[in-house]
């Protein structure tokens, strides 16, 4: 039978308080790290190991039959030993965590788990980004150590449970160790990397905290632009709207094919991605451009947002007419227009206003649009 540890004994010095119930996206940081392994059927038991100070409190946070609370020691090595005291079973793999990591995927505590079952030791871990040098106390450099050969270590630390009780036995006196698997290591046990993601780190001190919470709630910039056309309707050209022609006896007159929803949205894009409007691209005094589609005007839009990588995150657009009805057309502008911009159905909003018979829009003599777009940079 399979058990994890989870050690959340600090009292969070870096942090001013203990870092493991500091809210993170809404929920303290323990219980998200605690969730990711109650998420695995396999694992039969969870020992929480909580400071003394925390113990009474928040002992019973947890109604899950398979967690079990106990107090922390003094140091990490006895905490660990008071909790494998606590695991109920003889044998199977031990997984060992630390409780301020709350972003561990599932994934790989089981490919530590598996790579344990195989190995008899297993380490999450990234290779180093940083050149890391040695010191003396903290001063002049000693020596480079080549990057390519380090690895910085994670958790879950993953063991057979008779590995791991073996190394306690043999080596648990080792006050200064940050970590299990070294006395692992000083058995001669081979103990086997695994390649994790640099998204499982260990929340520290208050910029990590930062990066935690930027992971867990998507750390997306968006960006908004707004956009405004009006056309005059004239009796005998084609309607288009969204890229869709729509039957009326009237259309829209311009240099293009005066579709002002194309227009209005390009510009909404453009004007979001801070890259001017679509007159800077398609000048109307250039004759080149005299009845060019709109939708060869959007297209080039989007070939612009995508050069700075940007994504439509939504679109909301209101068309202004007096005539024709636009409700019965709704579905096929819609389409038409998602079409166009590649973005699925529930990211474009489509609405429609008539002008009250109030001015030119209300005499049914031009058709104007507004849009405003969210787009992510
Ligand atoms: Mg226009």
């Amino acid at each position: 039978m399979n058990s994890a540890i989870i050690l959340a004994g600090g009292e969070g010095k870096r942090l001013g308080r203990p870092k493991q119930f500091l809210p993170l996206a809404g929920k303290p940081m323990l219980h998200r790290t605690l969730e990711a392994f109650l998420g695995l059927p396999e694992l039969k038991e969870i020992v929480v190991a909580l400071g003394p100070a925390y113990y009474l409190d928040h002992r019973k946070d947890w109604s899950d039959p398979r967690v079990k609370v106990v107090r922390a020691g003094e140091t990490r090595l006895e905490s660990l030993r008071k909790a494998v005291k606590a695991l109920s079973f003889k044998d199977g793999l031990v997984a060992v965590h630390d409780g301020a990591r709350p972003l561990v995927s599932p994934e790989i505590i089981r490919k530590c788990l598996q790579e344990a079952e195989r190995h008899g030791a297993s380490v999450p871990a990234v290779p180093v980004k940083d050149t890391i040098k040695e010191s003396k106390a903290g001063s002049a450099v000693l020596k480079t150590l080549e990057r390519s050969r380090l690895w910085a270590a994670q958790t879950p630390q993953c063991y057979r449970k008779e590995i791991l009780l073996k190394a306690l036995k043999l080596h648990g006196n080792l006050r200064q160790a940050s970590d299990e698997s070294q006395l692992v290591e000083k058995m001669g046990v081979e103990v086997r990397l695994v390649p994790s993601s640099y998204e499982n780190l260990k929340v520290t001190t208050r910029e990590d905290l930062v990066f935690a919470e930027a992971l867990l709630t998507g750390s997306k910039a968006f960006r908004t632009g707004f956009g405004y056309d009006i056309h005059r309707l004239v009796p005998g050209i084609p309607l288009w709207l969204g890229g869709a022609k729509i039957p009326h006896d009237k259309g829209l007159l311009g240099h293009s094919d005066g579709d002002v929803l194309l227009h209005a949205v390009a510009d909404s894009l453009l004007g979001a991605a801070a890259l001017g409007d679509i007159g800077r691209y398609f000048p109307p005094e250039e004759e080149k451009w005299k009845g060019i589609p709109s939708r060869s005007i959007l297209e080039k839009v989007l070939e612009l947002l995508r050069s700075r990588q940007a994504r439509i995150e939504n679109l909301d657009a209101v068309l202004v007419a007096q005539e024709p009805r636009l409700r019965p057309h709704y579905e096929k502008i819609h389409q038409s227009l998602c079409g166009l911009l590649k973005v699925p159905q529930e990211r474009v909003n489509l609405k429609a206003k008539t002008q009250e018979e109030m001015g030119e829009i209300g005499r049914g003599k031009a058709i104007a649009c507004y849009a405003v777009a969210a787009v992510e940079i």
